[in-house]
């Protein structure tokens, strides 16, 4: 018994959303020792959802070859191929196995709708008191994620709120994640990883996009603040289904929304920037009509600083309100052909340490 207590007390001190997964997993590993522990996430909308392996314990060893942190949605498998799955997700109770062949499979359900299932391979069918103490151990999992969640995201929108961006700026660009096997290559419409044995790291980097909704003071004036709230949440479900599932998307305040991308280059950066000016100009909201937004992005560079990068996002904005709103205008190709002045500790210089 205190051995589970000091598990849970180990996990519940973890505040690194990516370790998370893998810690629960490891514990409930050391606690029954099964052949193999998954935990997988349905991602994706409209029809397309799909499968993505956060975890993987097989005997003992995490497998990290099915989690590449850069996944692409089209990669992965399908939600529908695998009803056990799906079952339990919809009626929200556990389906356990007929064989030991067959995983035992639980459901995670967050209070935003987060889909999340556990499989668990055992040797032998499972006992009541084992699952009881599964099903126990997740209950109190999804509560912390749960109240991870509420001091992370926004309420209006359930994107990060800004309170997680430095951190997270910090984490994606200073502490090199471990990125070494991943490439990215172009394809016409989202960024296909290609998994190879001897890619460097240094071939993709970040870009940090500012995004401004236009006039949005004439919505609220003309519609009122809640069908002006309905913008925001509309227009963070386009975010979300425009942009790749590791992106991290954040709203900033108001009708400020960020988005910190990686990609190889500055033209892939602008075309999934560009993606959603296109969707979100021509997506018919049902009140107010249409919309546009402008958009500013630069280069996340080594040594570089959240509000360094965020300015920098921020005067391209500025220009693209300045020059007719309703356009993507990337800083380094404004500096380049001199529409915006270079000034001193512009670009990312500022040394941190
Ligand atoms: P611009 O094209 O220059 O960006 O014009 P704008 O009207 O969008 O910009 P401005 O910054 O002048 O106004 C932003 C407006 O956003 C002001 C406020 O009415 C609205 N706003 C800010 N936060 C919220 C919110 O949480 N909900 C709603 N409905 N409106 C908000
Ligand atoms: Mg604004
Ligand atoms: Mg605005």
């Amino acid at each position: 018994m205190s051995d589970i207590v000091g598990q849970l007390a180990d996990l519940t001190a973890l505040r690194d959303r990516a370790s998370l997964d893998t810690a629960l997993a490891t514990t409930l590993y050391d606690l029954l020792h099964p052949e193999r522990i998954v935990i997988l996430r349905r991602v994706g909308s409209g029809g397309d959802e799909r499968w993505l392996t956060c975890a993987d314990i097989v005997h003992g060893v995490v497998d990290t070859s099915q989690t590449a942190a850069w996944a692409d949605l089209e990669q992965l498998p399908a939600a529908d191929q695998f009803p056990t799955r799906q079952q339990v997700l919809a009626e929200r109770v556990h389906a356990l196995a007929s064989s030991n062949e067959q995983p035992n499979v639980f459901p995670l359900i967050s209070a935003n709708g987060a889909s999340t299932v556990m499989e668990l391979f055992f040797h032998q069918a499972l006992t009541d008191e084992q699952v009881r103490l599964i099903d126990g151990i997740l209950r109190l999992y999804q509560n912390f994620q749960n109240l991870l969640d509420y001091g992370e995201r926004d309420a209006l929108t359930d994107l990060l709120n800004r309170k997680t961006f430095d951190g997270a700026f910090m984490e994606a660009t200073v502490s090199q994640r471990p990125m070494a096997d991943v490439v990215l290559t172009d394809d016409n419409e989202r960024r296909q990883p290609v998994i190879s044995q001897n890619a460097s790291a240094s071939s993709a980097g970040y870009w940090l996009a500012m995004i401004d909704i236009d006039h949005f003071k004439h919505v609220n004036d003309n519609y009122g603040h809640l069908i002006g709230d309905e913008v925001l949440v509309l227009l963070a479900r386009l975010m979300r289904q425009t942009f790749r599932i590791h992106d991290q998307l954040y709203r900033f305040g108001g009708e400020e929304f960020v988005v910190l991308m990686r990609c190889t280059s500055s033209e892939q950066a602008a075309q999934a920037l560009e993606r959603l000016r296109v969707v979100t100009e021509a997506y018919r909201f049902s009140q107010v009509g249409h919309i546009t937004i402008s958009v500013g992005f630069s280069e996340v560079l080594h040594g570089d600083s959240p509000s360094s990068a965020i300015e920098r996002a921020d005067k391209a904005v500025y220009y693209a309100k300045e020059h007719g709103r309703n356009q993507v205008c990337s800083f380094e190709e404004l500096l380049a052909c001199g529409k915006l002045a270079s000034e001193p500790g512009n670009v990312g210089d500022i040394e941190l340490f």
